[in-house]
């Protein structure tokens, strides 16, 4: 497989659209300028291409094992997470506090990208730790800080998330884990956890479980869950490791894709567990890291679709069948390359359109995830806590949701030569394949979205996200030239907000006609922004005067022109208000 990192569209986002004052504008970051980011990005692009890139096949075809209740990662990983950590990407965003160099939260969603084009069950070892180095960092008590978090940084100890249990996946008010004090202020942690990524295997010394349990007379439901750090091996007052706790890796799951992630069923068997947190309040403390892992896990989707459209361009350049239509490239020859097929060339362009807009969605859920947690000024922390938790879900979603599909048509663009082995097609599909799963179905993201987000602080969030648009498209409304961008994406805009009301309207007085339109209006929902940002872009490619530049506006028309107008069925299938479905009653499935 072929990968060229798209350090210079990642730049022109953060250089020339987002603007790179903006980020040196919050405290901390005021030493952070292009050249930095030129910098790591370039670094990660070769540590990425040249160290996980050529692991990837590897990992598929040998898997994670379990041999003697250890896990052994593929041959190869354990050196690659070496060179990973001495290069010190574990602590690329992390707290110079804790060893960590401090970079922008903007800065690791873009490495992010790259690690996921490259090699997706390497990043969910490394995914894992940085979302519950975060958590720790904001939820636990200072001695766990200071014994934990800087072997974390230095990438000696990983992390975990442990929710799911076998009667218990979405709702996780069902949870049984219980956990008992043990009289010196740590308690006993048992129960089974499954599905549990980097569940156990050979990279760090030791490992670290963030573990949802039920405190012994707790409430049923969500509030009685606490959240507790259960380690694998337990850590000295000194910091060195003391024996074994009572963890054990039972199983490894058998999986469609990301072979090489060790998905494990874990026992905890009365294991040593500490607080993290205040009691019953496990689950705020852990959408710490869910919130944080559901935009990486859009990233992983985004990952692959990038890296699939490479390969399937590629690929178009070089396979030679069927005469194009005219004008042909050169009418001497028996076959054109597929390329120049309308239907190939249309599939790629889609994926590109979508693939570079959905890195704009990234950069600025990225650069407001620094705002909500960098700026100074509180109002706006709280703008940026808006923007991040409105557009969490819409990130998960689409992201992963463009990961499937660009893969699917990208492997399609290979034709038969795409679902044998040989091109890794057919891995990037079955890799892909999880991230509409996991950490909340992309269906539960909707539910989210429209439940939650869009009513939170009487719905602020959403009128905030409304009143920036509105002034960009009140900015450029005398632009005539514009327009070809900017008008399609201000109708979208609209059906956005007409969408918005009905969906709203509809929580109020038939829940279930709102619930049945949420994966719908959320997909509208992300269209319709992407679109916005497409406009964004467009404003700032045509003041520039190169090739890319020009690519861009041109890539611009593509999404107005052939992914856009999915708003419109979408919009109209939201404003029929199911009511078809609600005709539809349970009981009629067996007639
Ligand atoms: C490879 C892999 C790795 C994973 N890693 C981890 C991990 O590290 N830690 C961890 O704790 N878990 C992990 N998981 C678990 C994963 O997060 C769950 O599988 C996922 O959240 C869904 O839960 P479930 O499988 O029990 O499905 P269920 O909750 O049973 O859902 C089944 C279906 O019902 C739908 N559904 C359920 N409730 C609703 C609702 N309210 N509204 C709309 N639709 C609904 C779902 O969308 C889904 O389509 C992993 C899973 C896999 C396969």
């Amino acid at each position: 497989m072929i990968y060229n990192a798209p350090v210079k569209d990642m730049m022109f986002l953060v250089e020339e659209w987002l603007g790179m004052d903006r980020i040196t504008a919050l405290p901390g970051h005021d030493d952070v300028d292009a050249d930095v980011f030129r910098f790591v990005l370039e670094e990660a692009a070769k540590f990425c291409s040249l160290e996980l890139l050529p692991l990837n096949r590897v990992g598929d075809e040998h898997g994670a094992v379990l041999a003697d209740g250890e896990v052994r990662t593929p041959p190869g990983f354990v050196e690659a997470y070496r060179k990973f950590v001495a290069n010190g990407w574990a602590g690329l965003d992390a707290d110079p506090e804790h060893g960590g160099q401090g970079l922008p939260r903007l800065l690791q969603f873009l490495v992010d990208e790259m690690l996921g084009s490259c090699n997706m069950a390497f990043k969910l070892y490394v995914e894992l730790t940085h979302g519950a180095y975060h958590l720790m960092a904001a939820e636990a008590a200072p001695d766990l800080q200071q014994r934990y978090l800087p072997r974390m940084v230095q990438g000696e100890w990983s992390g975990t998330m442990c929710l799911t249990e076998p009667h218990c996946g979405t709702d996780l008010g069902l949870l049984n884990t219980r956990a008992t004090p043990r009289g010196d202020g740590s308690y006993a942690i048992t129960g089974t956890k499954i599905f549990i990524t980097s569940g156990d295997h050979d990279l760090t010394e030791n490992i670290l479980h963030l573990v949802l349990a039920r405190l012994d007379g707790a409430p049923a439901g969500v509030r009685g869950i606490s959240l507790f750090l259960v380690p694998r091996t337990l850590v000295n007052e000194d910091g060195s490791l003391a024996e074994r706790n009572a963890v054990h890796t039972a199983s490894l799951e058998h999986k469609m894709g990301i072979k090489a992630s060790a998905t494990c069923v874990l026992n905890f068997d009365g294991a040593c567990g500490y607080l993290v947190g205040a009691e019953h309040r496990g689950l705020a403390a852990m959408f710490r890291m869910m919130n944080l892992e559901r935009i990486a896990v859009g990233i992983q989707g985004l990952g692959i679709a990038e890296i699939a459209y490479q390969n399937a361009l590629a690929y178009a350049r070089e396979r030679l069948q069927s005469k194009a239509p005219a004008p042909r490239p050169d009418a001497s020859k028996a076959a054109d390359p597929i390329l120049y097929q309308p239907d190939i060339k249309r599939k790629l362009l889609k994926i590109r359109a979508q693939v570079e807009g959905s890195r704009a969605l990234a950069v600025l859920a990225g650069y407001y995830a620094d705002v909500m947690v960098s700026a100074s000024d509180p109002e706006a922390r709280e703008e940026g806590e808006d923007f991040v938790a409105l557009l969490t879900p819409v990130v998960k979603s689409f992201l992963s949701d463009l990961g499937v599909a660009s893969a699917l048509e990208a492997q399609q663009v290979f034709g038969g030569h795409g679902y044998i082995r040989e091109h890794g097609m057919e891995q990037l599909v079955r890799d892909a394949r999880i991230a509409p799963i996991y950490e909340g179905t992309n269906e539960v993201q909707a539910v989210d979205l429209v439940k939650r987000k869009l009513n939170l602080h009487d719905g602020r969030l959403i009128e905030r996200l409304f009143a920036k648009w509105d002034a960009f498209f009140e900015a450029h409304a005398g632009a005539p030239a514009l327009a070809p961008f900017t008008a399609p994406a201000e109708a979208a805009f609209d059906r956005l907000r007409e969408a918005t009301a009905k969906v709203r309207d509809d929580l109020l007085a038939d829940e279930a006609a709102a619930l049945g339109a949420a994966t719908d209006y959320q997909r509208l929902f992300a269209l319709a922004v992407i679109g916005c940002l497409w406009a964004e872009l467009a404003v700032v490619a045509a003041a520039g005067d190169s090739e890319f530049h020009r690519n861009k506006l041109k890539v611009a028309q593509v999404y107005m022109e052939q992914v856009l107008p999915e708003v419109t069925a979408l919009h109209e299938i939201i404003m029929q208000g199911g009511k078809a479905l609600a005709a539809f009653e349970i009981p009629r499935f067996d007639a």
